[in-house]
């Protein structure tokens, strides 16, 4: 049996993450998406409404799960028994910081493999921060992520709106 780890912040869940996971279930017979719960980073949403938001989003992938995780990443994937963690690639940016999570990784655990794949062209410059940098100010969001989430943004927005 074949188990992935797909590990991120996902605050929020965007196209981009959806189709990595997407490409990463046809790849391996279970994919865990492991939300990842850090304290020093602020984040919009709570890890239980990021898992409930991707477990909506994934729910017709039979073959994921959605979990979140505190602690580290390759003591998670020993524990679901992963033995291959997904990455995503967008541009040259993003190498560097990879390259450090997978030696990191690799050097605590060479057992377990990390699988990068690329990002959709459609997708190669989408990102979290950008989702909410143009919700914040009331730009549309749908081409980034789910009508489900878009409503989500578009709620804790105003809500933290109303609260100033
Ligand atoms: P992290 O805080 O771990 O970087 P993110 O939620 O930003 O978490 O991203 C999780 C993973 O998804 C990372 O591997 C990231 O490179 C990848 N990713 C993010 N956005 C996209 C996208 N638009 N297309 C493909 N992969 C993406």
């Amino acid at each position: 049996m074949r188990v992935a780890v797909y590990p991120g912040s996902f605050d929020p869940f965007t196209k981009g993450h959806a189709d990595i996971l997407k490409r990463a279930a046809k790849l391996f017979d279970h994919v865990i998406v492991g939300v990842l719960v850090n304290p020093y980073k602020k984040c919009l949403f709570s890890p239980k409404e990021r898992v409930q938001q991707i477990c909506d989003v994934a729910k017709h992938l039979e073959n994921v799960r959605v979990i979140h995780f505190d602690g580290l990443l390759v003591d998670f994937c020993a524990t679901v028994g992963a033995t291959a963690i997904i990455r995503g690639l967008r541009a040259v940016s993003d190498y560097e910081y990879e390259m450090q999570m997978f030696t990191v990784n690799n050097t605590l655990s060479p057992k377990i493999e990390t699988v990068f794949l690329m990002a959709s062209p459609p997708y190669s410059f989408l990102s979290s921060s950008i989702v909410k940098e143009v919700a914040k100010y009331g730009g549309d969001i749908s081409n980034m992520v789910a009508p489900s989430i878009k409503e989500e943004v578009e709620s804790k927005f105003e809500a933290l709106k109303n609260e100033k």
